[in-house]
């Protein structure tokens, strides 16, 4: 099931970012993202991996963090998830099967259900998590989507190329020195 997942959806409110919602004196909406959930976006598309924006909500916020993080597929304001999902599969050449939906709201829930893999995060409501093969042990806007990638990637034997480009510029002689931590008897 893993091993085909190619496009990964995303839900903002309560996925990419925290479930909260921030107004302003203006009403301009404030949200808040994770790095680790960022960065984890950049290797997901740097293997080669597609990457959409599904919210219903429509907001500055979120456009904005979608194109600082390379995803061009952003859907904001969708009322109804189900034919923008399809949407975004026709756009990608994707069938359902092979693309991971995260969700965590009761909106998600059709999306999630064609989904071959549907995940949601550890703070999403009890009938969407019914639904999703995986439960983070993030929470939403929390690295609930870096964990999510993590798995996947690694399923498919690719974090470890990942992590490979970090590790090989540790000086020589300190990967292999003693971890008393790592290595206790
Ligand atoms: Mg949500």
């Amino acid at each position: 099931m893993l091993d085909s997942i190619g496009l990964l959806v995303l839900d903002v409110d309560g996925v990419l970012a925290d479930g909260r919602i921030v107004l302003d004196a203006r009403g301009t909406e404030v949200k808040t993202f994770h790095c680790l959930d960022g960065q984890g976006l950049k290797y997901w598309l740097r293997a080669g991996h597609q990457a959409a924006v599904l919210s219903g909500r429509a907001s500055k916020a979120a456009s904005r963090r979608a194109a600082e993080l390379g995803i061009e597929a952003v859907y904001l304001g969708i009322k109804d998830k189900l034919p923008a999902f399809e949407k975004i599969l026709k756009r990608f050449r994707a069938s359902a099967e092979n693309t991971c939906y995260v969700g965590d709201d009761l909106v998600d829930i059709p999306p999630m259900a064609r989904a071959g893999f549907a995940v949601a995060p550890a703070d999403a409501v009890d009938e969407v998590k019914r639904v999703a093969h995986y439960v983070t042990a993030a929470g939403g806007g929390a690295g609930a989507v870096r964990e999510t990638i993590e798995l996947i990637l690694s399923y498919q034997g690719l974090w470890d190329g990942v992590t490979r480009r970090y590790r090989d510029r540790l000086p020589s002689g300190l990967a292999a020195r003693r971890n008393p931590w790592r290595d206790r008897p």
